[in-house]
Parts: C-alpha cells; sequence; structure tokens
C-alpha cells in the first residue's frame, strides 16, 4: 500500500488543456493507489466562470476522457475534493479570496499546511503569480510545506531563464521549486540509471575507450497542428533540445553519484553540464544543421501551416553533435536530432560500443562480412526495453559471424501498469523528492550551450524547407556523421 500523503493543491490553469488531458486523471490514478487520501485536497482557479458543481463536471469529463470509470463512488469521493475560486493571476487584490479558501479548506480537510502551488498556465504569468503567492500570503506558515510547481517553457535563452528564476526565488527556496520536464517521468530515462550503475558489464564499458558515440533521437510524427503560433516562437532547438535531450544526455554522461538522492544526481548532472563544450562560431556552425518540413501531397509545407508566417526562419528539425570535454568521454560525441513530421513518433539511445582492435573473423576476400558494432538500444517509446546487439557466429557450414540481440522489452500488460509520467512526477512533488526535475543550474547550463547555437543560426538565412515529411530529416542530418565515419543506428530503411 502506498504511503498516503497530506496535501492541499492550488491549481494555476485549471480549466487548461494539461490540466486536463494528464493532471487531473494522474491525480486520480494517485488516489486510487492511496498516494492521495482523506487530506487531499484541489482549489483550481482560472479566468473561466465556474462554480464548484461545474468545476468537479470539468474534472469528471478529463477522467472520462482518460478512459476512468467516473460514477463510481470512490470517483464521486475524488472529485468532491475539488474546489473552485475564479480568479485572474494579474489581480492582485483579490488573491486574497484565495488565501481565505485556501486556510478553510486546509482546515476542513486537515491538509496540515502542505501546499503544492502548480503553474499550469502560460509561462509569461509564471514570475507575478509566484510573487503573488508570496507577497498576499497564500504560503502556509504552519511548518507544512510550500512548493512551486513549474510547466515548460523556462525561459526562450539565459537571460530570461536567470530573470525568472531571479523572481522564482524571491518566493521559493531552489529545493521548493519542481520544473517539470515530462521526458524525466518516463519508464525508460528513469532506468538509465539502473541500467548504468546497476550493471558492471555496462558502467565498465561506458566510457571513451569502449563507446565510440551516442545517438539520441527524439522524432515526432505529427507537424505542428493547433500550436503553430507557440512553435514559431519557439523552434525544435528551444522545444525540444534545451530541456529534454540535454536532460536525457546529462543522465547518459554523468559520474555515478554519491548516492541514489536528488541533491546527489544534481551534483553529477551539473558537472557533466559543466564539461559539455560551448562551441564558439566556427564549432557550431559545423557541429549542428537544422531544417524545416516541405510540403507531402495536400500537406502544406511549415510556411505555409496556419498561423505560421510565410517567411518563418523556424527550425522543426535540429540534428547536432556534442562534445565533453571530460576525462570519460573526450573524443566520444554524443549526436542527437528530434524534429516534427518524421517517420515515426518514438523515441530511442543507441549506445554504438567500439568494435575488436583486431577482426580477426575478417576475410573479405572470401565474402565474409566484418563484425558489427555492438550497440546497446534503449527504447523510450512508444515500446519501453532495451536491446544489446552481440554479435555470434552462426549456423551455417563456415565460419561467419552475425548480429543478435538480447532484448528486454516491458510487455503489454505491465506497460498497461506503468505510471504515466505526470502520475511518477506528480508523486515525486508529494515526496519531495527533486530527482526528476531540472534544477536551475542543469536549466541555464542547458541554455548557455543552445544560446550559442541560436545565436550562429540567426546570422545567416537558412535554405527553407530542406526535408520532405516522414523522412529522417535533412540530408546534412546524415552527412553531420558521415563526416566522421558513421551513421545513424535508425535509419529509414530499417
Ligand atoms: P491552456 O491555454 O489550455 O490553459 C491555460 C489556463 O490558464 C486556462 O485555464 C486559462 O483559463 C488560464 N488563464 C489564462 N489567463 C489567465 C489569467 N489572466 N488569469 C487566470 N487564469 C488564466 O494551456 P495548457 O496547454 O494547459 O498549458 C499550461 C502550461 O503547461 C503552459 O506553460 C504550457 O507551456 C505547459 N505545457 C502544456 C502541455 C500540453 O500538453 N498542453 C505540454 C507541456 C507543457
Amino acid at each position: 500500500m502506498a504511503t498516503e500523503r497530506d496535501a492541499e493543491f492550488l491549481m494555476f490553469g485549471a480549466t487548461g488543456d494539461l490540466a486536463k488531458r494528464k493532471l487531473y486523471p494522474s491525480l486520480y490514478n494517485l488516489y486510487q493507489k492511496g498516494t492521495l487520501g482523506t487530506h487531499f485536497v484541489l482549489l483550481g482557479t482560472s479566468r473561466a466562470k465556474l462554480n464548484d458543481d461545474e468545476f468537479r463536471d470539468v474534472v469528471k469529463q478529463s477522467l472520462v476522457h482518460a478512459g476512468e470509470k467516473a460514477d463510481t463512488k470512490e470517483a464521486a469521493e475524488f472529485l468532491s475534493r475539488f474546489y473552485y475560486v475564479q480568479h485572474d493571476v494579474t489581480d492582485k487584490a483579490h488573491y486574497s479570496v484565495l488565501r481565505d479558501r485556501l486556510n478553510e479548506l486546509d482546515k476542513k480537510y486537515k491538509a496540515n499546511g502542505n501546499r503544492i502551488f502548480y503553474l499550469s498556465m502560460a509561462p509569461q504569468f509564471f514570475g507575478p503569480v509566484a510573487g503573488y503567492i508570496k507577497t498576499e500570503g497564500l504560503q502556509s506558515t504552519n511548518g507544512g510545506f510550500n512548493r512551486l510547481v513549474i510547466e515548460k517553457p523556462f525561459g526562450r535563452d539565459f537571460e530570461s531563464a536567470k530573470k525568472l528564476n531571479d523572481e522564482l526565488s524571491k518566493s521559493f527556496d531552489e529545493n521548493q521549486i519542481f520544473r517539470i520536464d515530462h521526458y524525466l517521468g518516463k519508464e525508460m530515462i528513469q532506468n538509465i540509471m539502473a541500467l548504468r550503475f546497476g550493471n558492471t558489464v555496462l558502467e565498465s564499458l561506458w566510457n571513451n575507450r569502449y563507446i565510440d558515440n551516442i545517438q539520441v533521437t527524439l522524432a515526432e510524427k505529427l507537424g505542428v497542428e493547433e500550436r503553430a503560433g507557440y512553435y514559431d516562437n519557439s523552434g525544435a532547438l528551444r522545444d525540444m533540445v534545451q530541456n529534454h535531450i540535454m536532460q536525457i544526455v546529462s543522465l547518459l554522461a554523468m559520474e555515478q553519484p554519491v548516492a541514489f538522492l536528488d541533491s546527489d544526481i544534481r551534483t553529477e548532472k551539473v558537472k557533466a553540464l559543466r564539461s559539455l563544450r560551448v562551441y564558439d562560431v566556427a564549432e557550431a556552425a559545423t557541429n549542428f544543421i537544422r531544417g524545416q518540413y516541405g510540403s507531402y501531397g495536400d500537406e502544406p509545407d511549415y510556411r505555409h501551416e496556419d498561423d505560421v508566417p510565410r517567411d518563418s526562419n523556424t527550425e522543426t528539425f535540429v540534428a547536432g553533435k556534442l562534445l565533453f570535454d571530460n576525462y570519460r568521454w573526450s573524443g566520444t560525441p554524443f549526436y542527437i536530432r528530434t524534429g516534427k513530421k518524421l517517420a515515426g513518433k518514438f523515441t530511442r539511445i543507441d549506445v554504438v560500443f567500439k568494435k575488436p582492435l583486431v577482426d580477426i573473423f575478417a576475410f573479405p576476400q572470401s565474402g565474409e562480412k566484418p563484425l558489427s558494432a555492438n550497440v546497446l538500444t534503449i527504447f523510450v517509446e512508444p515500446n519501453a526495453g532495451f536491446s544489446l546487439q552481440l554479435n555470434a557466429k552462426n549456423n551455417e557450414p563456415g565460419f561467419q559471424t552475425e548480429p543478435v540481440n538480447l532484448t528486454y522489452m516491458i510487455d503489454q500488460a505491465h506497460s498497461d501498469q506503468t505510471p504515466e509520467p505526470y502520475e511518477r512526477l506528480l508523486h515525486d512533488v508529494l515526496k519531495g523528492d527533486g530527482t526528476n526535475f531540472s534544477s536551475w543550474s542543469e536549466v541555464a547550463y542547458s541554455w548557455k550551450f543552445v544560446d550559442q547555437i541560436r545565436r550562429v543560426w540567426d546570422l545567416s538565412e537558412p535554405d527553407f524547407p530542406n526535408y520532405t515529411p516522414y523522412s529522417m530529416g535533412p540530408a546534412s542530418a546524415h552527412e553531420l556523421l558521415e563526416r566522421d565515419h558513421r551513421e545513424w543506428v535508425y535509419h529509414l530503411n530499417h
């Protein structure tokens, strides 16, 4: 049985898309599992004019959408803990209404002053709302915890991120701030640490002596859809690389933490990011490439999507080479790529080991194939698992090696029971465990790296569009590796 956590949530943006699609179903799962119970209550707020019952109906519909049976006694009990106050977050004076309601509900549900402020709304409000939470007295003062959960994006460059962080820091300490990166809630991303630090056969080889290169691919099949307005202001580099990819890379690159504790893990991730080489102009221009998708049949190219300016230079694809200047990784590149309208929706990590220095089995004159590299592939989504490619002798006459795979995939029954990222992350917030959230230092180093690429890109006009939808991106993404006499492990004719 799960440990029950006492908590009162104040949900800003309570009628928004994220709250309805992800947060309420995740809270319900936690309620069903007993992590939330008699001392749980949620006060929702947004600009919409609703009473408590109407708000409960919004939450109920979100459970139905998520495939839950919402007419049960348990669902009714869960929904009865939802309350609502209409509130414009820019209206400073009105925060006193939220404060009084929070205090009443805290007493009624004996939440013990444990407050979680969830900012599920547009990023321009993050700073001001955090400020008002403090100045207008919404934080509890009776020894309970006050935690701030903040959605992405965290700034759009280092300067704006720092400004936002400075604002948040006036109201919350770093260990009270939980910056969501939902990739960190995914099963196989969390499994990176188990694989690395739980297995001598992997960790002892996890360095530049034995690993030739590491590849991280986050591919999306959809185009910008209805998010064009937001996306055009952001682009793949800011939307995917600065946060999700840099977080994954830091987990792959970091040293072993002293203990499996958020503070120790953060220390190692930050150390890794500090040794990531921030490129000068020439390096940025050679080691990063960008793309924008063209048209496909009736489907418009990116510049003809609704809400996208016809001359937009926003990248919908990025690929790059990252280099760490440290003892473990010097000389072993990390290649990353992400984009929209690619060949499929999937996330995978390919760790390519070096081939044996001498291939005693290769007899090119008789047509025998050389040894393949060992590859550890971590499948993050849609299916979760991993596979290790080894060489073995096949059972035909003569002596021929061929690659075989040792594969572990989480089966459907177990994957149905695997918690959604938001459920895990909310659970972590309730426990006060910051392991799977981005710390300010991590965010800062990632922005400093990414800003330099952006700066260089802004100096020149790209030749867009430059890739065919449902491919794996522009030719330059392949050339990036070819130049180094390598290739992407996952390519289209796979
Ligand atoms: P949304 O536009 O659907 O919802 C915004 C909410 O904020 C609504 O409830 C609205 O009433 C409220 N709101 C807007 N202005 C307000 C004001 N002045 N005062 C009070 N309330 C106000 O947005 P969303 O898609 O739910 O996104 C919320 C946050 O989550 C954003 O930071 C977004 O970047 C992030 N995010 C969303 C998703 C997603 O899948 N939707 C994914 C990742 C991150």
